[in-house]
């Protein structure tokens, strides 16, 4: 068979196999689950490897997910496929189970499509003419919320990092990868794929000023006002804004959530969250510097002391043109050369940000869906849009990567510099975890 023939087979197969592809998408999304909680979910997707495609299956690869291997004999590289299996919070939202969760981000869109791209790959027999291995991944946590349940995780030894792609470089997951593909949901209006998209990364934040307690009516004067503190603080942050530059996109975006404890009493606990966002690595570490400097200050100008624990969050998600290409090659098989946005520009953050960073990767969006993401608006419009193109784009760029002994990948892995190596990357996630007392 020759290439054209092969991806008219994925194409095919993928097609002949769209009920199982679309029950698998409306499954997940009817059984929300928040981050490193996604056990009903891992196991959904674990069957459907086992059972729908005889692929052997690990599960809890970062404390919960699951990875399949597939062509595991082939000599050349690797490509893995990606789907994220967390659900988010939205209690407005009419299919929001009775604690808020709720796919609304789109992400059992991308476990189907990461399922359907497997079908076409597998079922169609066509792996077996490519020269290099692929890995089916179902990755936790990629909303970066629930920072208690995690803290506890973590305390308990149980996961390193709050970012389920930050763990899966921490142990180790991506040693083996050469390059990986993901795709997110996302309303494209009456287009139907985004290309090369770029975002923000961010570095988390706790904050807790610490006051003195004393009867609000009678005695103020012998208490110190944490609330005024962060207040303060927070109007800091605002006079550091001109400092930022346009370039970094700076986000500074707190949310108090504790003022006090009774009215009649100065408060001298509150807390605080916040990410700092920005474009770049060195954005994010001159806008953090300067958000603390204006943290700790508003702590001190009412004697007021202040702890920030710094949480890694993610890094921005870097384009690379090698693997866009292939991709782009391969939206016009499928007939889409009219209908894809090219480039995109995100302040928001991804985890797989991080990824891209070590090895090459892919993150096009796609739609199909309708109304914001996180919002009580969100829908899926079209199911065949949302779950079977991303799966046929995947598989087809795939194959290109793969054929002919995985030429294509192996140019690109000649040509990558990565921006940091694994090692460098732990090195910076460490120097963002700490906590600071002033
Ligand atoms: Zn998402």
């Amino acid at each position: 068979m020759n290439i054209t023939e092969l991806k008219n087979k994925v194409i095919q197969t993928i097609e002949d196999n769209k009920d199982i592809i679309i029950e698998v998408g409306r499954k997940i999304y009817k059984n929300p689950e928040f981050g490193y909680k996604e056990f009903e979910t891992t196991k959904t997707v674990s069957k459907f490897l086992s059972e729908e495609l005889g692929l052997e299956v690990e599960e809890g690869i970062a404390y919960t997910g699951c990875r399949a291997r597939a062509n595991g004999d082939k000599e050349g590289p690797k490509v893995a496929i990606l789907g994220e299996l967390d659900a988010i919070s939205c209690n407005d939202h009419c299919d929001a189970n009775e604690i808020g969760a709720i796919h609304a981000c789109g992400h059992n869109i991308q476990v189907a499509g990461m399922l359907g791209a497997a079908v076409g790959l597998v079922k169609s027999g066509v792996l077996s003419h490519l020269g290099g291995k692929v890995d089916f991944m179902a990755t936790p946590a990629e909303e970066f919320v629930e920072l208690e349940y995690r803290s506890k995780l973590r305390a308990d030894g149980k996961i390193k990092y709050f970012g389920g792609k930050q763990e899966m470089i921490y142990n180790g997951t991506f040693d083996d990868v050469n390059m990986a593909i993901m795709f997110h949901a996302l309303d494209l209006g009456d287009k139907k794929v985004l290309t090369g998209p770029v975002s923000n990364g961010f570095i988390g934040k706790q904050v807790k000023f610490i006051g003195k307690e004393a009867h609000a009516g009678s005695a103020p004067y012998e208490g110190i006002n944490a609330l005024n503190a962060a207040m303060l603080a927070i109007n800091n942050v605002h006079a550091q804004r001109e400092t930022f530059k346009e370039s970094d996109k700076v986000r500074f975006h707190p949310i108090i959530t504790k003022g006090g404890d009774i009215v009649n009493v100065v408060p001298a606990d509150v807390r605080m969250e916040s990410y700092v966002r920005a474009r770049t690595i060195d954005g994010m570490v001159d806008a953090n510097y300067k958000v603390n400097r204006g943290l700790i200050a508003g702590a001190h100008a009412v004697g007021a002391s202040i702890e920030i624990t710094e949480i890694p969050g993610y890094l921005p998600i870097l384009r690379h043109d090698s693997m866009e290409k292939v991709l782009r090659e391969n939206l016009d098989f499928l007939g889409l050369e009219n209908d894809v946005i090219e480039g995109g520009d995100f302040t928001g953050s991804f985890d797989f940000g991080d990824v891209s960073h070590i090895i090459p990767t892919l993150h096009p969006m796609f739609g199909g869906i309708k109304g914001g993401l996180h919002t009580k608006e969100y829908n899926i419009a079209d199911e065949e849009a949302a779950y079977l193109l991303p799966a046929k784009a995947m598989a087809l760029t795939v194959v290109d990567l793969l054929i002919n002994e995985g030429k294509t990948a192996k140019e690109i892995l000649e040509n990558f510099k990565p921006t940091m190596t694994k090692e460098e990357y732990l090195k910076f996630m460490e120097s963002n975890d700490k906590i600071i007392k002033a």
